[in-house]
């Protein structure tokens, strides 16, 4: 699964910058044009998560909507997936946001 492959990353980014500490809440960005879907993303972190210093923690996930800049009108506009085409009537699109998959922050437990 996909969505299991990023969640192993995102706990090997987040146990790495928490140094050992336990881990209480990690938000995630997700774009829309990302390809992975909130849903299963929630469903593998538990997984991800079982046995390392994130056990437990909240997952926030952020829905990032797609944006995209058209090369020859310059107009800013939503798109809902990879292949929308300007008002225009181009082709020649710049994403712009909606592919983001990051950790926003992550909140860490207070040294004891
Ligand atoms: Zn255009």
């Amino acid at each position: 699964m996909h969505e299991l492959s990023i969640c192993r990353n995102i706990v090997a980014i987040v146990s790495d910058a928490a140094k050992a500490r336990r881990v209480r809440r990690v938000t995630l960005e997700v774009g829309k044009l990302s390809g992975a879907m909130a849903d299963a993303i929630a469903f593998s972190f538990d997984i991800a998560t079982q046995g390392t210093v994130l056990e437990g923690a909240a997952l926030e996930i952020k829905e990032v909507e797609g944006r995209a800049r058209c090369e020859d009108c310059g107009a800013e506009f939503s798109v809902a997936t990879l292949f929308d085409a300007c008002a225009c009537g181009s082709h020649r699109v710049e994403r712009i946001a909606g592919e983001e998959l990051n950790v926003k922050s992550m909140e860490l437990e207070e040294a004891a």
